[in-house]
């Protein structure tokens, strides 16, 4: 989907000569930032290529080897079935991948370049193993040509093991703009710690997690920019425009003034907070809205505060696993869980359960799936390794004792799996009281965003105390559309006409159940979309702090009895394009101030 022309403007390095080129993709994070490229590698563990000072080799060669010894210990633990329940074939795999951590030839390889070309163990087992993977893959006996599989499998365990000591492998200078093919949460909280400009992928959606990350940490985004990896080096100046999609590579001289005014203006609004809307929540004809926060970094809640959020509607807990590269201990849960209740306070928060894949947990067993996304994930994995799961809700219940905490269930299919949950929380609830700890009575909701919880929404209102409309998944689930996947963006239909209907029908169940439904989906946090939420009768919005200004400006800018007007004709149309025009019509008709220039944010390339 990118765009590409290039100017006759030249720019001069020492060692080449650029041209200034332009190339369009998908703005997914507002801002603009100008630095300096750093190509990011790897897939499950992402590092880039770093020249060390001579000094600094015996130290990257310890950092190697312990590397090394912590890849063979895991492998260990697993095979012995300590870790994770493996078959005995996954187990004689994991016995390969040992003797292969323990050849020699292959670990002096990776020394030598260390040594000699003075770069990061990173780099130096990304190479030795890219060149093992090469010739494996030339070979005629199937058999021996398969093992390339096995020495990727390494490649990754040892890139993840070195990610794994005290000391963050990333430390580049604060000018940096990150690209990748694609960009991990996991990443993404490690690089923030050194502010990057901006972020440049070739994959990703509006609604991939990376990206909503992104928007939280008011770092410039554009994705969809196809082979922007072949045009790039480490070092190149790049300008990221992620308001409009626009990337310029090499830029000259007039496009850095330009551009120069925008990132200004984009570094004083962020210092100076956005503007926040004061006043009440309420729509111009009384009817209150509550502004709640999403949650997915630990800082995440001051500004939300700042901006007037009422509590966190939606804490993704994945981010616990992710900054302790694995599930983490029930004290430290309870520790986090009690942090944010009682900074949130009276307002409350509710903690979903975490929602994670199988291949996520590959650190530890390394399972990959053909379809991750319907596959063994958030409530299906947790009821299928209980052992975490029973951990988390205890410290869920303890954390809840006195603090005003809800405990959110992700990727509910039915009903079964709700009481599934509810009979562990009272299993755990027992025990924890036989060992007289004291436990709280957390309400228990769901998350809707598979479509066959909307059929039966009915019968799941009656088993919880609230619903979560997660409509990312709810779109990628209903139109059968990669959310991570920029090919398919297109048709990544926010608007279309099934999404609308079930959002209604949630929205109508509950009101009718006497149950409260919160949108926490990137849609609510779209002040277009907003709008059309608000004509549905929704009266809980949750989203990424960075949106609540913004969102609560059209709160209070719009009468809900106007708006429902237009949803209720919104919902006989028949195509995502004839919604769109008509809420462009009627929207910017009524209301031109606040929506003039708003292009939607699933659409925006
Ligand atoms: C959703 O699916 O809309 C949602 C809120 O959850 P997540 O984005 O974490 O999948
Ligand atoms: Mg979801």
């Amino acid at each position: 989907m990118s765009k590409e022309s290039t100017q006759e403007q030249k720019t001069t390095s020492t060692h080449k000569v650029s041209l200034e080129a332009f190339l369009k993709g998908r703005a997914v994070s507002r801002g603009v930032g100008i630095g300096k490229v750093l190509y990011l590698h790897g897939q499950n563990r992402q590092f880039y290529r770093r020249v060390i000072e001579t000094g600094q080799v015996g130290s990257e060669l310890k950092r190697f080897r312990a590397a090394v010894d912590l890849a063979k210990q895991q492998l260990k633990e697993i095979s012995n079935g300590e870790k994770e329940a493996v078959s005995e074939n996954q187990s004689s795999i994991f016995e390969t991948h040992l003797l292969f951590l323990e050849d020699r030839s292959l670990l002096s390889k990776i020394e030598d370049i260390i040594r000699d070309e003075r770069v990061n163990a990173e780099w130096a087992v990304k190479l030795v193993t890219d060149t093992y993977v090469s010739r494996y893959k030339l070979l005629d006996d199937k058999h021996l040509r398969e093992k390339y599989i096995d020495l990727q499998d390494i490649s990754e365990r040892l890139l993840s093991a070195l990610g794994g000591g005290a000391e963050s492998p990333f430390t580049f200078d604060k000018d940096s703009v990150v690209v990748a093919k694609e960009i991990n949460p996991s990443t993404l909280v490690e690089l923030s710690q050194h502010s990057p400009k901006a972020i440049v992928t070739e994959n990703g959606g509006w609604t991939s997690h990376s990206f909503i990350l992104a928007r939280e940490m008011n770092v410039p985004a554009v994705t969809g920019l196809k082979g922007v990896l072949r045009k790039v080096s480490s070092g190149d100046e790049i300008i990221v425009d992620g308001y409009n999609g626009q990337v310029v590579l090499n830029p000259g001289p007039e496009s850095l003034d330009k551009y120069r005014i925008s990132e200004n203006q984009f570094v004083k609004t962020v210092d100076a907070g956005f503007e926040t809307a004061e006043g009440d929540d309420v729509t111009l004809d009384g009817v209150e809205v509550n502004i709640h926060a999403n949650l997915d970094y630990p800082g995440g809640y001051e500004h939300a505060r700042r901006f007037g959020a009422k509590g966190v509607g939606l804490y993704r807990s994945e981010f616990l696993f992710n900054q302790n590269k694995g599930f983490p201990s029930e004290e430290l849960q309870i520790a986090s869980y009690k942090k944010v209740a009682d900074l949130v306070g009276e307002e409350g928060v509710a903690i979903r359960t975490f929602d994670l894949s199988v291949g996520e947990l590959s650190s530890q067993a390394r399972i990959s799936e053909k379809n991750p996304a319907l596959g063994l994930k958030a409530i299906r994995l947790s009821l299928s390794s209980e052992k975490q799961f029973r951990r988390q809700l205890r410290a869920l219940l303890i954390a809840s004792y006195q603090r005003r905490v809800e405990i959110v269930l992700p990727m509910i299919s039915g009903v079964a799996e709700i009481r599934a949950a509810k009979e562990i929380i009272r299993e755990e609830r027992k025990s924890l009281t036989k060992d007289s700890i004291e436990t709280g009575n957390p309400g228990i909701g769901a998350m809707i965003e598979v479509p066959s919880a909307v059929f039966v929404i009915d019968e799941i209102l009656k088993e919880v105390d609230f619903v979560s409309l997660g409509t990312n998944d709810l779109v990628q689930y209903l139109l059968a559309v990669d959310r991570d996947n920029e090919s398919v963006a297109e048709s990544f239909q926010t608007l279309h006409p099934a999404v609308l209907r079930s959002v209604k029908l949630v929205l109508d169940s509950a009101r009718g159940a006497g149950k409260p439904a919160i949108v926490c989906g990137e849609m609510a946090g779209s002040p277009l979309y907003s709008a059309i939420l608000i004509g549905m009768g929704a009266t809980e919005l949750s989203m990424n702090p960075n949106s609540i200004p913004r969102v609560r400006r059209v709160v209070q800018g719009i009468a809900q009895e106007e708006a429902a007007k237009t949803t209720d004709d919104l919902l006989k149309l028949a195509t995502a394009g004839e919604v769109e025009q008509l809420v462009r019509a009627r929207f910017s008709e009524n209301w031109a101030h606040l929506f003039n220039y708003e292009v939607l944010p699933d659409k925006n390339s």
